[in-house]
């Protein structure tokens, strides 16, 4: 098996155009622009609720899809591999039957869901993300900047 093992998962943006992101540390949702996550001045990003950096910030929708499009796509090669067996073996000692591909799993597309996520304007930054109503209230940390803001819009 030579083939690259290449996978391309697009996360879709919401209404507003925000992504959505899950902290590894503390599992709080919340949304940037791809804009700002990619802008060379953000290096890296800070959980508005625990104010530490994460790892990733891939949300578990996001890592289940990949897993299951991984998976299909190993069912596939191995598919390919009885295939080709199928053909080299037609005329021997012993013979091998593919038989019908295997089913997929289900590849469920990823929502963007979770709305109950405000857009909140940080002044340190000048840059918005969504995070949850109760965070304003408690204060929020700059998923930018990591400063905490305790007056946010
Ligand atoms: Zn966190
Ligand atoms: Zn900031």
């Amino acid at each position: 098996m030579t083939e690259d093992f290449k996978m391309e998962i697009a996360i879709p943006t919401d209404d507003l155009g925000y992504i959505l992101l899950q902290c590894s540390h503390c599992g709080t949702h919340f949304k940037a622009t791809p804009e700002d996550i990619m802008d060379d001045g953000v290096l890296t990003l800070f959980c508005p609720s625990c104010g530490l950096t994460s790892d990733n910030y891939i949300t578990e929708d996001v890592l289940e899809l990949a897993i299951t499009m991984g998976q299909n796509r190993a069912v596939d090669m191995i598919y390919d591999e009885l295939k080709r067996m199928e053909k080299q073996f037609k005329k021997g000692p012993f013979t091998i039957k593919a038989g019908k591909c295997p089913k997929h799993a289900h590849e469920s597309p990823i929502q963007s869901g979770i709305n109950a996520l405000e857009v909140t304007t940080f002044r340190c930054c000048k840059r918005k993300a969504k995070v949850k109503p109760m965070l304003k209230i408690t204060g929020c940390y700059c998923p930018f900047c990591g400063v905490k803001n305790y007056e946010v819009e």
